[in-house]
């Protein structure tokens, strides 16, 4: 055993790959999939020829592989090589369609339960469907409910859905709110807008041109709502809202820096500890590669005169919601998470490649352009800017984005991704990014 394992060493030294074929994914045979499609992903001597049901695979000359088949309902059989795979697939469940929406005859005041809680444009917990993020103890009106969610009135006619259980019931009176004044403050780094009320209200704070920020429940105006726009100086660079005792709402809108020396950045190598991430074709876990790339990052942006914080700078567990709180913290001014990518099942024909860039508030959608621009320059397929809502990136507070340098799964990608030089280029092109955008404020 110790022989075979020092052996199993030494050829891991020299670079060579043990001469055997290895499936990364999927993980075991006999398995489920209940997609239409998946993949087989894994490695085998690029010299040999590899077959799976009699197609042939295409081995990349790192001896990656990736090759996509379709599942039929039922028990599906592939021969790779040697071996046997057994997957199968279950005819879809049939979709609950007796949920219907419910409207109550008086309408009740909830609380939120917790900071953070969604409140969303339709009653499913879609991403995009987030309209704001509330504190605590915000009152709403509950007209009615649908599956999970209860329906709010923001006014006349708006609405928005909240979860049941993010919520508590209150015997409080359905009451409207009145808005008392209004203060602006200039500070150094921020301008402060301060609207204060009789009571909390919702509100949903979103970025135009500028942010437009509608309060609801407050008497006086037409249909109960207070609109109010937040003129832009120079592009958005993070902004907050918040209450503060109980009453009055808080907009405090960053400043853009004058300088890239100075600039607080908060490095994000994504997942680590027990949470692997995604496994390339020749078996890389995705956290070893997403660390490797930020820590070099980190180098690159320190010696420009940054200020860089790491989320983690070794293979230890963090949680998601840990990380924002971090950059939060650090006051940063730039948050990138990086991670490298995979696809679901149903997306084994898409044959997307390269790199992507994401981010979930408009402000940061320039900036994760610049960065996708300089990865597309050296070499990385241009896999596109696209808006998601990865908690990560679900932060107002600073310009947030999430680096995907490319895909784990995708034998061109992972034989780049993987190399030590290729990792720096990959944090320069970033560190180039950040640059150009910075450059054009
Ligand atoms: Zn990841």
């Amino acid at each position: 055993m110790k022989r075979f394992t020092a052996y199993f060493f030494i050829l891991m030294l020299c670079g060579i790959r043990v001469d055997a074929l290895e499936i990364v994914y999927p993980k075991s045979d006999n398995v489920t999939i209940n997609s239409e499609s998946t993949f087989f992903i894994g490695n085998e001597n690029p010299e040999k020829e590899l077959f799976i049901n009699s197609q042939k695979v295409n081995v990349h000359s790192s001896g990656g592989f990736l090759h996509p088949v379709k599942l039929n309902v039922g028990e599906n059989v592939f021969n790779i090589g040697n071996l046997e795979y057994k997957i199968t697939r279950n005819a879809a469940a049939d979709y609950d369609l007796q949920v219907k929406e419910v409207l109550y005859k008086e309408p009740t005041v909830y609380f939120t339960a917790k900071e953070n809680t969604p409140l969303w444009a339709t009653p499913y917990t879609h991403g995009l469907n987030r309209l704001q993020h509330l504190g605590k103890d915000v009152p709403l009106k509950v007209i009615g409910e649908f599956g999970d969610f209860y329906k709010v009135q923001l006014a006349r006619d708006d609405y928005a859905w909240v979860l049941v259980g993010d919520v508590v019931k209150s015997d409080e009176a359905v009451s409207i709110a009145k808005i008392e004044s209004f203060v602006y403050n200039e500070e150094p780094d921020k301008r402060v807008f301060t609207l204060k009320l009789n009571k909390e209200v919702p509100y949903i704070l979103s970025e135009s041109n500028g942010l437009d920020l509608v309060v609801y429940n407050v008497a006086g105006y037409p249909e109960d709502k207070y609109e109010f726009h937040i003129n832009k100086t120079g592009k958005l660079f993070g902004y907050k809202s918040y209450y503060k005792n109980n009453s009055e709402l808080v907009i405090e809108v960053k400043n853009h820096p004058s300088k890239f020396e100075g600039l607080n950045i908060t490095l994000d190598a994504g997942h680590g500890g027990s949470e692997v991430g995604a496994i390339g074709c020749l078996g890389d876990k995705e956290k070893d590669v997403n660390l490797a790339i930020t820590l070099k990052l980190k180098n690159i942006l320190a010696q420009a005169g940054a200020n860089v914080y790491l989320t983690r700078d070794d293979d230890s567990t963090v949680g998601l919601y840990d990380r924002v709180k971090l950059s939060q913290k650090n006051d940063s001014d730039i948050f990138i998470s990086i991670h490298n990518n995979a696809l679901p099942d149903s997306q084994a024909f898409s044959e997307r490649s390269g790199a992507s860039v994401f981010y979930f508030y408009p402000q940061s959608k320039e900036l994760g352009k610049k960065i996708l621009e300089q990865l597309v320059k050296i070499g990385m397929c241009d896999d596109k800017v696209r808006r998601e809502s990865f908690a990560v990136v679900r932060n107002t507070e600073s310009l947030a984005v999430l680096v995907e340098v490319g895909y784990m799964i995708v034998p061109e990608d992972s034989a780049k991704i993987t190399d030590e030089e290729f990792q720096l280029k990959a944090a320069e092109a970033i560190k180039q990014g950040l640059e150009n955008y910075f450059n054009e404020l």
